[in-house]
């Protein structure tokens, strides 16, 4: 059976694309183009509006490409909203991400590893799905569910077996990672266990690095462990902010303020020497005032963080936030989207310089070499693909002269 799998959204949604993808293979399929597979799965995002029609075009353009393939949409997008897919053709089938494997792949491997030819050394890992909390714009813990957590020893031999097998670096991944819980242990139990096993293993294991966590979730366990692990847990936190006015997390129920968020970052600085963040922020969220959106321009910029992502507040149906009468024109949301992408172009920037003749270890990949503080840099001379080598941090135009060469 040929199959082609499309995947669209965030990284969670990458990792399960790759699980199936790993599923199929090990049950006899091969990968093949769209226009080619018997079998096309669209995985889908709805974090925004704007990813629900991208998800839609998906599968109208995987109906197209093949009269006669099968078309099954899963992913969050068919989980809030089934019949917008199964309404396009009788060929569509939605299948919940729970029964994916299942339903697709029955006898595969139980586990079937994704790392090999066409893979990267650095390979994902979810660790949990789902999320308790419910920020008003958020509509992902709906489609989600319940915060679920893998079992430790599970996600151990997961880890080990990508290890063997030559991954050099390995990413946890979740909904709400920081809320990890199995049999009474947290991330930073996972994280311990993952690098005592590491020991064990050729190389000392593979370097770990934890994905997007939630502020509050950043506890006195993995600050220290992230200051005494000396790269092998990157120094490297994706911290969403979402807002930098306190009026406006409360608003969104964020749980915390502004300032409580400025001190956590400025703990992790001092207890963390050279630590790397990035941030999620929501531009023009509904009520946000002019000097709303100044605060967080000045916290984002005052925190140094090396690098925002940037979503204009979208309205997804069913969320509190949705239904507020005080929703900012389009036109706002979109130049306040600009402004701060700017301003991340700009806090990248300032994060290299500040590294550059600075030693960090780069784990080398196809054409490109990533720094444990996430930045890109050529390919030392002499390395391979699935390197880790230590790197002084080049000046930013020698790096993207090197890098266009
Ligand atoms: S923490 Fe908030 S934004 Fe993140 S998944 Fe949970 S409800 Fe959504």
């Amino acid at each position: 059976m040929r199959f082609s799998i499309v995947n669209l959204g965030c990284k969670v949604n990458r990792v399960e694309s790759d699980d199936v993808a790993a599923a199929l293979i090990s049950a006899g399929g091969s990968l093949a183009r769209t226009s080619e597979a018997d079998l096309v799965v669209v995985n889908t995002c709805t974090v925004t509006g704007e990813a629900d029609k991208k998800a839609r075009k998906a599968v109208r353009q995987a109906l197209r490409a093949n009269p006669s393939s099968t078309v099954v949409v899963t992913g969050c997008a068919a989980a809030i909203d089934a019949a917008a897919f199964t309404a396009l053709d009788p060929r569509v089938r939605v299948v919940p991400k729970g029964a994916l494997q299942q339903t697709l792949a029955p006898h595969a491997a139980p586990v079937a590893l994704r790392v090999g030819e066409g893979f990267r050394t650095r390979v994902s890992v979810k660790i949990q799905d789902g999320c308790d909390h419910a920020c008003t714009f958020c509509i992902v813990h709906v489609a989600r569910g319940k915060a679920t957590s893998r079992p430790f020893s599970e996600v151990r031999d997961e880890v080990a077996a990508y290890a063997r097998a030559g991954a050099r670096e390995v990413v946890l991944t979740g909904i709400n990672l920081g809320s990890y819980r199995s049999e009474g242990r947290h991330l930073p139990d996972l994280l311990e266990a993952l690098l005592a096993d590491g020991e064990a293993l050729p190389g000392g294991g593979p370097r770990l690095r934890v994905s997007s966590i939630e502020p509050q979730q950043v506890d006195r366990r993995l600050i220290e462990l992230l200051a005494r692990a000396e790269g092998r847990v990157c120094r490297h936190l994706h911290v969403p902010l979402q807002s930098g006015s306190t009026r406006v997390l409360g608003e969104m129920e964020r749980t915390y303020t502004a300032p409580w968020f400025e001190h956590l970052i400025g703990r992790l600085r001092a207890e963390v020497p050279g630590i790397a963040l990035s941030t999620d922020v929501i531009a023009g969220f509904p009520g946000e005032t002019d000097d709303d959106f100044r605060e967080t321009c000045r916290v984002v910029e005052r925190l140094g963080f090396g690098r925002l992502h940037v979503f204009p507040y979208s309205k997804r149906a069913g969320t509190p936030a949705a239904m507020r009468v005080d929703q900012v024109p389009d036109e706002v949301k979109r130049s306040r989207a600009a402004e701060l992408r700017l301003l991340s172009d700009e806090l990248t920037q300032r994060d290299y310089d500040r590294r550059v003749g600075t030693r960090e270890l780069a784990l080398v990949e196809d054409g490109v070499a990533v720094t444990e503080s996430y930045h890109e840099i050529p390919v030392p001379a002499g390395a391979r693909r699935g390197d880790l080598v230590e790197v002084v941090m080049p000046p930013r135009g020698d790096a993207r002269a090197r890098m266009q060469a």
